[in-house]
């Protein structure tokens, strides 16, 4: 996004702005610091006697830490993921859409824009979602995010705890990290219990075990409180997030909902089954579930995602229709809301591509020949080049948007390629 115009800000300014922004950064390493010279030093070398029970405690200790401090490492310096540049809008649209006289007139454009990009998602007038500072093509899920100054691949939140976008790069390392902080704490304010307890009646002092004992007292207690709170606090946020994952619902998408060309508003439009949402976000390698490794599942690129049925509601109809013709007239672009108006009606299902603003003189043929919504057997889906399907029926209940978006190089064993993708994800 590097070429973009941008509002210039001294260097002084921005640099300032940059180093405030990693304050939460830093005191979180320093707690996690202290909490690991207060744990293994004071607690584990100093106050606790059984040598069993020492190498116990540690061993398990540097299991979780090393889990807890990678997962927040790789939420923090995994960058976040952006908006390819087939998604910008020309120079020629932008000047186009900035002089319009009516919304319905940008509409068109954007629409136009739009054309050959997998997207659903609308906004709340039913134009195609844009970013006018950086000059996008919003794909689904996506939202600009003012701290990063850029359009954010399935925009979680902005988290200042780790001066980065929790978004489809590092959802699942953001999860993992509040997972493994909440056991962390856990672990420290239960092992660290029986102590804190001892030296709260004072008995260590009394037998004079530490005599520097002020310090070491001072540690454990603290150790125990601050695990205690910080473990309070994450087991909401864990919870939380947890819920997300199991409705695929970013915290953005909770507090608005998405709203499909087809079917309006819906806060689970991309819910697909919990263990289908779970799966989203941390694979399907079991082994790679508790681990902060990339494993998330889909085409991987986090431009477009399954949604449900609901947002597809000639649904049925298209089942039944074994094999249909779209027939599209080449129309201007000028024209095109006619085209369009006139299309929906026509199609037997609808599709988030507009055909008709094709350029290009040629008939799409969409065949899908024994599509058997009960049973999951192999589908047999052939594509002339230059149609584009919105939708497979898979499994009955989950639709996945399949968009060819080159339309004139795809052939069909691609197609066919990405539709065994498709099933393979469902
Ligand atoms: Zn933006
Ligand atoms: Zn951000």
């Amino acid at each position: 996004m590097s070429n973009y115009e941008r509002k210039k800000t001294t260097p002084c300014c921005v640099g300032c702005m940059q180093a405030i922004k990693w304050i939460p950064v830093i005191f979180i390493a320093s707690v996690i610091a202290w909490s690991y010279y207060a744990y293994v030093v004071e607690l584990c070398v100093l106050a606790i006697e059984s040598t069993f029970e020492k190498i116990a405690f540690l061993i398990f200790y540097h299991v979780i830490c090393v889990l807890f401090f990678w997962s927040y490492w790789n939420t923090v310096f995994t960058p976040v993921g952006t908006v390819p540049s087939n998604w910008r809008i020309p120079e020629s649209e932008i000047e186009r859409l900035f002089r319009a006289e009516s919304q319905e007139q940008q509409k068109r454009i954007l629409e136009y824009c739009a054309r050959d990009l997998p997207v659903t998602n609308r906004t709340l007038n039913g134009s195609v979602r844009f970013c006018d500072k950086c000059r996008i093509i919003k794909p689904d899920r996506c939202h600009h995010c003012s701290v990063c100054g850029t359009c954010v691949l399935k925009m979680d939140h902005h988290c200042p705890w780790v001066n980065n976008c929790v978004c489809f790069n590092n959802y699942k390392f953001f999860v993992l990290f509040l997972g493994y902080a909440l056991l962390y704490c856990l672990y420290v304010a239960l092992t660290s219990l029986e102590y804190f307890i001892r030296f709260w009646r004072s008995e260590f002092l009394e037998q004079g075990e530490l005599t520097s004992g002020g310090m070491g007292r001072f540690h454990i207690l603290f150790l125990f409180f601050v695990s205690l709170m910080f473990a309070i606090s994450l087991v909401s946020l864990f919870g939380y997030h947890i819920y997300l994952v199991l409705k695929n619902r970013t915290t953005l998408e909770a507090f608005r909902a998405p709203i499909f060309r087809v079917g309006g508003a819906d806060k689970n439009g991309f819910n697909l089954g919990k263990f289908a949402n779970f799966q989203e976000v941390f694979g399907d390698n079991w082994k790679l579930w508790f681990l902060p490794i990339y494993s998330s599942t889909g085409n991987g690129d986090g431009l477009q995602y399954p949604t449900t049925t609901m947002h597809h509601h000639h649904h049925q109809q298209q089942q039944q229709h074994q094999e249909h013709q779209l027939q599209s007239n080449a129309t201007s672009y000028h024209s095109m809301d006619d085209s369009r108006n006139r299309l929906d009606v026509q199609l037997p299902h609808p599709t988030d591509k507009l055909i008709s603003y094709e350029n290009t003189m040629h008939t799409p043929t969409v065949e899908v020949p024994n599509i058997n919504h009960h049973h999951h057997q192999q589908q047999d889906v052939s594509l002339s080049t230059g149609a584009n399907i919105d939708s497979a029926a898979i499994n009955g209940n989950v639709i996945v948007n399949m968009d060819i978006l080159d339309t004139t190089k795809s052939s069909t064993v691609e197609n066919k390629a990405n539709l065994a993708d498709i099933h393979k994800l469902a």
